[in-house]
Parts: structure tokens; C-alpha cells; sequence
């Protein structure tokens, strides 16, 4: 028997489930996700909030804030900048943060892109391992959003281990985390969701010990002169990503790297996700992508995949 937690954080639903009668662990597992949202908002008064208000000087943070901070260097890094967590003034300028008031109606100008670019550059940000201290470009926003979930599941997992658990399923909207199977020794099962449907799957995964995360441009967009715009920002053109992806979901054991591989992939586009999997076997990660043709192209390390009949060709083989 599991029993189930549901509340909001980060914006959106989180769920979780755990054998019955673990009321204290859902409890602690809960504030540990909202205490986690109040660190890494850009918005009210929590420690990445401070940081991005005192951008340009140099600011003592958390080993927590730290570690995510030099981490997300090294996604930028290792995705050739398709992971950018500087966008923050981006993700403003485009409507994406906060309420629906005061949204723009129209594109931003070019010149505003580029500037905001242009302060939006990693190499610009300096930590200082010794101070624990991080100097953010005056003029970019810190922005985690691309993996603070992924994190936070992590950190869920960590905590139950840490009590002695040994099955339990955590999903903050679209980051699934599984720790070990169903408490029936079955694995558990993750849909990943069909980009074009409300609540249709394109398959199931049988998962055990591992996140499961999708990134996609139907998760939250918006509308500005007719167009539709996805919140995944391209950090070259400082524009909504037009990807010939629908989504991308990420399989492997660390939540943080599957969140922000999600984002950085559906930049990227198939072709170059495809490589990006190909080069990086050492990162031990398999994916789903999504096209924009119906094409389901599963990498070739995965291993369980059922896809849901429907419009989709599923196509496997060498990458
Ligand atoms: P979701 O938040 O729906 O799970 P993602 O994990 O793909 O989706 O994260 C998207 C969020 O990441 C955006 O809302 C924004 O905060 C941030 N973001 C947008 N574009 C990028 C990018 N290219 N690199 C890193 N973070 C990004
Ligand atoms: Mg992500």
C-alpha cells in the first residue's frame, strides 16, 4: 500500500508517494521543497532573490546556492551554452515571470536582446571558492529554473534514504525521481506525456533508481502578436527556443543533470541532441525526443520503453 502527498511549490503541482504510514517523511519532505523554492526564487526575499539584487558585487552565499551555482557552470559549459542559467532579464523582457500582468505585447526590440545577451554571459560571472562569494554579472538576473527541480528531487530522494527507505516516487511537475521500486518490488512506471495532448502518453517506462524529466515548449508559453512562444530561451539569439523538438525527456540517476540536460537538448534540436548524446557516454544518461514531424526517436541505451499507440512513428536504432 502507498499513500500520496499533493501540494504546490516552484509553481507548480508536486506529488508524492510512499509506502503507508509514512506521515513524518512526507511531512519533512514537503518543507524541504518549499524551504528549496524560497532559496531559489528570483522572486520575494529568499538568498537567490538577495543575489540577483546585488548583481555586480560580490556576495557571500550558501554552500547550497553555491554548489548549484558552479554545477550550472558546468551544464553551460558541457552543453556549449544551450544551458544558460543567466536569462533571468531575458525570461522578464519575454513575459515569463510572475503574473500575466503587465506582460508585453509585443516581441522585444532587438537591442534589448542584445544587450541583455551580452550581460547574460557565464564567463562574466565570477565564484570564489575560498569566499564561497559570487560576483553575477551587473545586468543578468540568476535564473535556476532549468534545474532546480531536478535538484530538489534529489534532495527528497537523499532525505528518504536517509530514513531508511527504500521505495518512494517523487514528481514535481514533469521531474519524475524514483527511489527503488514499488514498494511491491515491481518497478514503477513513468508516462511520458504526449506534447500534443492534454493527458495522452506517447509511452511508459518501467523505472527503478532513476529521474525522469521532459522539457517541452507546451509546458508554459504564451502568446504575443499570434505567435506562440515556449519558456525555453535559445541563449544565442536570446529568443524563445524554436526547436523542431516537441519535448525531450531525459533518463538517468541524478534529477539535477536530467532537468538540466531536458532544457539544454530541446535548445539543441534533434540533430545536434543526438550528437550531444552520442559525445557525452560518460554522463551515462538515455533520452526520448519528441519531433515536430511525429517522430519519436529513443536513444539507443534505453531500455524498457512501451510506446502508447497513437499518431507517433516510434523509431529506435543507432544513433
Ligand atoms: P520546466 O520548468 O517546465 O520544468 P525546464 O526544466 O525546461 O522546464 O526549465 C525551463 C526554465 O528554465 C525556464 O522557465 C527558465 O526559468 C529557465 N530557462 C529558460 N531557458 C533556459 C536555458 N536555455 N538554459 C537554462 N535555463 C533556462
Ligand atoms: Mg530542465
Amino acid at each position: 500500500m502507498t499513500q500520496n502527498r499533493s501540494f504546490v511549490a516552484m509553481d507548480t503541482m508536486m506529488q508524492l508517494t510512499l509506502p503507508s504510514g509514512q506521515g513524518d517523511a512526507m511531512e519533512a519532505s514537503e518543507q524541504l521543497v518549499k524551504r528549496l523554492d524560497g532559496v531559489c526564487s528570483r522572486f520575494g526575499d529568499g538568498e537567490l532573490a538577495a543575489l540577483n539584487k546585488a548583481a555586480g558585487t560580490p556576495t557571500v552565499v550558501s554552500d547550497e546556492l553555491f554548489a548549484l551555482i558552479e554545477n550550472s557552470g558546468h551544464y553551460c559549459t558541457m552543453t556549449g551554452n544551450a544551458f544558460n542559467p543567466l536569462l533571468g532579464k531575458l525570461m522578464d523582457v519575454w513575459g515569463f515571470s510572475g503574473s500575466d500582468d503587465g506582460l508585453p505585447r509585443v516581441a522585444p526590440a532587438e537591442e534589448q536582446l542584445s544587450s541583455l545577451l551580452a550581460c547574460a554571459d557565464p564567463a562574466l560571472c565570477e565564484i570564489d571558492i575560498a569566499q564561497s562569494s559570487v560576483t553575477l554579472p551587473d545586468g543578468a538576473a540568476l535564473d535556476l529554473g532549468g534545474l532546480v527541480k531536478g535538484y530538489a528531487s534529489d534532495r527528497v530522494l537523499a532525505l528518504w534514504r536517509e530514513r531508511g527507505l527504500t521505495s518512494g516516487l517523487v514528481s514535481l511537475g514533469g521531474n519524475v525521481a524514483a527511489l527503488g521500486g514499488r514498494p511491491d518490488g515491481t518497478p514503477w512506471t513513468v508516462g511520458i506525456r504526449d506534447p500534443l495532448s492534454g493527458d495522452g502518453l506517447i509511452g511508459v517506462l518501467p523505472v527503478r533508481d532513476l529521474s525522469v524529466v521532459t522539457s517541452g515548449g507546451y509546458e508554459r508559453y504564451r502568446e504575443i502578436d499570434g505567435q506562440t512562444y515556449g519558456h525555453i530561451l535559445n541563449p544565442n539569439t536570446g529568443c524563445p527556443a524554436e526547436s523542431d523538438l516537441l519535448s525531450v525527456t531525459i533518463i538517468c540517476p541524478s534529477g539535477e543533470l536530467a532537468d538540466a540536460l531536458s532544457t539544454a537538448l530541446f535548445v539543441m534540436g534533434a540533430k545536434e541532441a543526438q550528437t550531444f548524446w552520442r559525445d557525452h557516454p560518460e554522463l551515462s544518461f538515455e533520452c526520448v525526443l519528441v519531433t515536430e514531424d511525429r517522430r519519436v526517436l529513443t536513444s539507443p541505451g534505453l531500455q524498457g520503453f512501451e510506446p502508447e499507440p497513437g499518431d507517433y512513428e516510434v523509431v529506435g536504432g543507432a544513433w
